[in-house]
């Protein structure tokens, strides 16, 4: 297994909890990961469309909801506001929520067209990363840290290689010309108490959303194609904050805790798949744009699908 963000572990879970003896090797530490920057809330946003999609992130959506109940876990059903200012938006994803709603006009900001009002999973993802890898090691899974160069360098003492390589993906594989970055930046705001989130996509300021915490609250936000710029811009940081506290405005004058930016690891197609010519099957998991966490879960099922059918 090499990758140890949300779906490298989702996916070493999912297998030990089948049976199999897993590594995972990774090269840098999990809270460092893009995954450490997710807001990260059950939202299809900026990934695949379509049935094996939507079936990923069904699946991870049940996942997620059984956890939910696990304190540790740090998981928290919220209810939120997304916000639509064009018209057919995609609702598709509201169908697997029970309570999802047509947003009342007082619930709306100026300007927009429509909503929906639903309950979704949000995932403490400070907490949910080591609480998941500390789940995955009490399975026996053992961590390696280091870069894996070439596939060959696992040897063939393996079944098989899972790559969870997230924006890396093509790297083991000569190259992958179907992925590229999304670029996020977020800041991290004190939270006063807020537990509603809201987002509004195409707000004409540009990408808006609030997604509190539990000490704080995640404010994104920018979603630039073809980035590969990790380094923090205050300028997009202070036009963030002033167009999220229109939006939100008990979020003005609350102190700043952190600012984060991540490149989110898009492809129209999530890579999930056989590769062959390798010493070892090689199983792609990347490729999961702004929603690796939302379909954590369902790849992981989908993996072990894989493994077994191997075999
Ligand atoms: C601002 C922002 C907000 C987001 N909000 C959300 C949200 O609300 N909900 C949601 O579902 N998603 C959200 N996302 C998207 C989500 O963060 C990503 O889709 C997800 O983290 C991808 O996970 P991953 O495990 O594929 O990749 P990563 O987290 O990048 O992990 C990749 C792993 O591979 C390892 N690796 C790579 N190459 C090698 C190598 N050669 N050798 C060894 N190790 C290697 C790395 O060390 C790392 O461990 C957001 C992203 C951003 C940037």
């Amino acid at each position: 297994m090499i990758g140890a963000g949300v779906i490298g572990l989702s996916v070493a879970h999912e297998l030990a909890t089948a049976g199999h003896q897993v590594t995972v090797v990774a090269d840098t530490d999990t809270a460092e990961t893009v995954s450490s920057v997710a807001a990260a809330v059950w939202f299809p946003f900026r990934s695949e469309q379509g049935d094996l999609a939507d079936h990923l992130l069904e699946r991870s959506l049940t996942r997620f909801n059984e956890l939910s109940i696990i304190p540790g876990a740090a998981i928290e059903q919220r209810t939120g506001t997304v916000v639509e200012r064009v018209a057919d938006q995609d609702r598709s994803w509201a169908r697997f929520l029970p309570d999802a709603l047509e947003a009342m006009r007082g619930q709306l900001p100026p300007g927009a067209l429509s909503g929906v009002r639903a309950t979704v999973p949000v995932i403490m993802i400070p907490a949910y990363l080591p609480w998941l890898r500390q789940e995955v090691a009490g399975k026996g899974v053992i961590f390696k840290q280091g870069k894996v160069n070439d596939l060959s360098e696992l040897g063939t003492s393996a079944d098989a290689a899972v790559i969870a390589t997230g924006i890396r993906g093509g790297e083991l594989l000569g190259g992958d010309s179907l992925i590229y970055p999304i670029r996020g930046q977020i800041v991290r705001l004190a939270n006063p108490g807020l537990t509603e989130w809201i987002t509004d996509e195409d707000n004409p300021d540009g990408l808006t959303y609030v997604f509190p915490r539990r000490e704080d609250i995640i404010v994104g936000g920018t979603a630039i194609e073809d980035s590969w710029d990790t380094a923090l811009d205050l300028e997009t940081e202070r036009a963030i904050l002033e167009r999220a506290s229109k939006l939100v405005p008990a979020l003005a004058e609350q102190p700043v805790l952190g600012r984060a930016a991540g490149l989110r690891p898009a492809r129209q197609k999530i890579r999930l798949e056989y590769v062959s010519g390798y010493d070892l099957p090689a199983i792609t998991a990347y490729g999961h744009g702004g929603a690796g966490v939302s379909l954590s879960w369902g790849t992981a099922e989908r993996v072990l699908s894989l493994i077994q059918e191997l075999n």
